[in-house]
């Protein structure tokens, strides 16, 4: 028997499976979807490496749908996204999502196969954004509390980066060295600087020495198509490697949650799922964890409504599904005329923190962070060139895809994404899964302040790239008409007060004593621009910590 079932294996169920085994308990992971080979399923050398994101396996991406999206203005035209070989990206008037819309992956490791790797630590003040700037909600847990968990988790992983970021206190971590700049970098630093802005390392889960029986990263560039290496961090040769190696893992993949069952009083007695050919299966334990993400777990939660809790499980504050936050970003790209070959070297290799505290845009609270993007903007490959960057036909396209190629650079900003009332995750009506559930419904708004800081940024990546010496934006991208999420967060919002949140500060319920979240949802804010996989590991360490008296 298990003590522990823990739902979901990204960033946040696979930290808490090795902080649970690790305390010598009995794990139970119930993973939707299947396991990568990272030597296998990563195919860079193949001729067609360029042509997906990230490769698909059978059940590796969920199904969710959108609400109507938001109209357009002429008063944010400048905001829309454009190219100067294809004009205007989004067509119509309203908001659409980009190709994928929320981008995931379901398997061992989930997200986290797909992600850059960068691994920031909050600033402190990100923290306290009600009492100390009366927006969104305070997290009920300091910066300090978290620390220890902060430290374990990169040592785990092996980031490799800084300790010097304003906001941060590293004390207590080793971390490994950061890794060289690359030309994209480079030229960006150049770029900021004239700005007077401060372009650092960026903190990445790439190692930069081998480590933990693990190579160092080759550069290659591709981090976003899964790392054939496994030097990037993503939790499956990390935490899950680890976890198994203690022998008290259970793993079962390709096997979907339904319905969370309880006992009517205050625990949950019963998880149900279902594999592919819709066959069900029944487990119970001690304790119930769930850790599918902010999209799935406020589903999960909903889907599981019954007589005890008509409003969905753990939804007694009406917060289950509400605060959704997004991820709202920027990238601006243009060609360099230095000498350079920007489709390799470490993706998101340098960060300017200097606008990442919740007062520092001017006039808008909510911070924002620059990066080196390139390779997040997909400029790694000649196919991509070809398509976007590069203009005529015949011998005129041969001349200048060969001067032009590696000279694309890009620069990209990730802001605050603060809560609001028309931002929340719902069951859809009608669209269901092939288990017969109502899908995800994703009801999505920016707000005036949202776009004011996305205007910021616009204009400080447009500037960092003109001061490094480009004259043209030849492509630009943001979240203002396409809703395209890496990050998203607050759907099951952690809180002191029962009334106004769904879990305490360790994600227990509650109501439900045994019930258990620790990912992305419970988070009360976003951060001004962190990458957030690092914290949700930290939290779901700190979770595993307080069970350990499971088997005291
Ligand atoms: C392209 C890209 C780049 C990114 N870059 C970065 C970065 O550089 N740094 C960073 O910190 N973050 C980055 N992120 C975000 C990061 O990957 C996520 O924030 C993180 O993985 C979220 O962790 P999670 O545990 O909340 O959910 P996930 O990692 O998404 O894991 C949820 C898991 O739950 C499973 N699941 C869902 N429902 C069920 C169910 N009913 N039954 C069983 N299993 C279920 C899913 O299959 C999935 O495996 C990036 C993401 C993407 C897609
Ligand atoms: S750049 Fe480094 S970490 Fe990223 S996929 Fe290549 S080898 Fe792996």
């Amino acid at each position: 028997m298990y003590d522990v079932i823990i739902v979901g294996s990204g960033a946040g169920g696979s930290a808490a499976a090795y902080g649970l085994t690790q305390a010598g308990h009995k794990v139970l992971l119930l993973e939707a979807g299947p396991r990568f080979n990272p030597a296998t399923d990563y195919p860079l050398t193949n001729s067609d490496w360029e042509l997906s994101l990230f490769p698909e396996k059978k059940g590796s991406q969920g199904k969710y749908t959108f609400a109507p999206m938001q109209k357009l203005e002429a008063r944010w035209q400048h905001l829309r996204s454009k190219n100067s070989l294809n004009g205007y990206l989004s067509p119509g008037d309203s908001r659409i999502p980009s190709g994928i819309g929320y981008h995931h992956v379901r398997g061992i490791g989930g997200s986290t196969l797909h992600f850059t790797g960068e691994s920031h630590r909050l600033h402190q003040q990100s923290m306290k954004m009600h009492s100390l700037f009366g927006v969104a909600a305070d997290w009920p847990l300091t910066y300090h509390n978290l620390m220890p968990y902060y430290n374990q988790a990169e040592k785990l992983i092996g980031v490799a980066g800084i300790t010097n970021i304003s906001g941060r206190d590293y004390n207590g971590s080793s971390l490994l060295p950061p890794h060289p700049f690359s030309d994209t970098s480079r030229i960006l630093q150049r770029g900021a600087e004239k700005l007077g802005m401060h372009w650092q390392a960026n903190n990445r889960a790439a190692l930069s020495q081998a480590y933990d029986g693990r190579p160092a990263c080759n550069y290659c560039h591709n981090c976003n198509r899964g790392c054939p290496r496994g030097d990037k961090g993503s939790a499956d040769v990390t935490f899950i490697r680890q976890a198994e190696l203690t022998g008290k893992l259970q793993i079962k993949t390709r096997l979907s949650v339904l319905k969370l069952e309880n006992d009517g009083n205050s625990k949950i007695s019963g998880v149900l799922c279902a594999d592919s050919s819709g066959q069900r299966f029944s487990f119970s334990a001690p304790i119930v964890i769930l850790a599918c993400g902010a999209l799935e777990t406020p589903r999960l939660l909903l889907n599981s409504a019954d007589a005890n809790s008509l409003e969905g499980l753990a939804n007694e504050s009406g917060q289950v599904g509400k605060n959704f936050m997004e991820t709202l970003s920027w990238t601006s790209t243009g060609l360099s005329n230095d000498s350079v070959q920007t489709f390799k070297g470490l993706p998101a290799d340098g960060i300017c923190w200097d606008f990442n505290a919740p007062d520092s845009v001017p006039h808008i609270i909510g911070g924002c962070r620059f990066s080196s993007t390139t390779a997040e903007a997909d400029l790694s490959g000649p196919v991509n060139y070809a398509r976007r960057l590069v203009k005529g036909w015949g011998a005129e396209f041969k001349d200048t895809m060969r001067q032009q190629f590696g000279h694309a650079i890009t620069v990209g900003a990730i802001g605050e994404s603060l809560p609001n009332d028309r931002s929340f995750i719902a069951l859809d009506a009608t669209a269901k899964d092939e288990h017969g559930l109502p899908l995800a419904r994703i009801n999505s708004y920016l707000p005036e302040t949202e776009l004011r800081r996305l205007e910021f940024m616009a204009k400080r990546c447009n500037s960092i790239l003109h001061a490094a010496g480009m004259t043209e934006v030849i492509e630009s991208y943001g979240s203002y008409d396409f809703f395209s999420s890496t990050h998203v967060f607050g759907t099951c919002r952690m809180g002191n007060d029962s009334n106004t949140s769904v879990t305490n500060s360790y994600g227990q319920s509650h109501r439900w004593n045994n019930l258990y979240i620790c990912d992305a949802s419970i988070f009360p804010s976003s951060g001004g621009g962190e990458s957030p996989s690092l914290t949700i590991e930290a939290l779901a360490l700190r979770m595993a910590n307080s069970l350990k008296h499971l088997v005291e």
